[in-house]
């Protein structure tokens, strides 16, 4: 995996601007990791493309994420620290699941990026959760079953197996408020998340190339591929 630096982080910003999600968190692993097809990206569980987020931004940003968000219980705005790898720790691989039903083996997937793609066509979280069920729900084939229609207990018991098998995939955060003492957990949306940091740099080293490529009339090309405390040195001359 290569870190968003320099041409790169240009490269995944114009890529990923042009799309929505899920298809911009692959837009950016892509340029990280250029020998993987975007196939292949789509169809990895959301907890290992989670796990290559993180790595991408430990390897761009740092292993530290600070952020803000807002306490449900009284509005407070909550400042919080996490480290990226203390977020690893906590993503765990789920497996397919399996099971039996009337003698006959049911198996589960987990979710990935072109199910959730295919969800966006959904109206409502119900009905998301319904087709990401449909989706990642294996019937036995040849249809050995009678009747696909399910029974309603037995379709709340696929839910509630959905759910965990899924549950994995989400990066969650304990975030105390101290002005009411709530322990609101905050699940923190790390495409969303890395996208914004994403956008932010991308948009700094515009500014920087344009100041000295003005000044310079150096290339693009080799003010990109400069390293940023380079830059940040002729920035300061430039100032002076
Ligand atoms: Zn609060």
């Amino acid at each position: 995996m290569y870190a968003l630096d320099g041409e790169r982080m240009l490269t995944a910003w114009e890529r990923g601007r042009e799309q929505r999600e899920p298809w911009r968190a692959l837009a950016l692993l892509q340029v990280a990791l250029p020998e993987w097809d975007i196939g292949a990206l789509a169809a990895l569980p959301l907890v290992e493309r989670n796990a290559l987020l993180l790595r991408l931004r430990a390897m761009t940003f740092g292993g530290r994420i600070e952020g803000f968000a807002v306490c449900p219980e009284c509005g407070e705005q909550l400042q919080f620290v996490v480290n990226v790898a203390d977020l690893e720790r906590e993503l765990r691989a789920p497996c397919e699941e399996s099971w039996l039903e009337a003698e006959t083996e049911m198996r589960m997937r987990p979710v990935n990026s072109s199910d959730l793609a295919a969800s966006m066509a959904a109206d409502g979280d119900a009905q998301a959760r319904e087709l990401l069920l449909e989706r990642t729900l294996i019937l036995p084939q040849p249809a050995n079953i009678e009747s696909p229609q399910p029974q309603h207990t037995q379709r709340s018991d696929w839910l509630a197996r959905f759910e965990r098998l899924n549950a994995s995939a989400e990066i969650r955060c304990l975030l105390p408020c101290a002005a009411c003492g709530a322990r609101p957990v905050l699940d923190l949306d790390i495409a969303g998340f890395v996208w914004r940091e994403v956008a932010l740099a991308a948009r700094r080293l515009l500014t920087e190339i344009h100041r000295l490529a003005r000044a310079y009339g150096w290339s693009q090309q080799a003010i990109a591929a400069m390293s940023t405390p380079r830059r940040a040195a002729y920035l300061e001359m430039l100032d002076a």
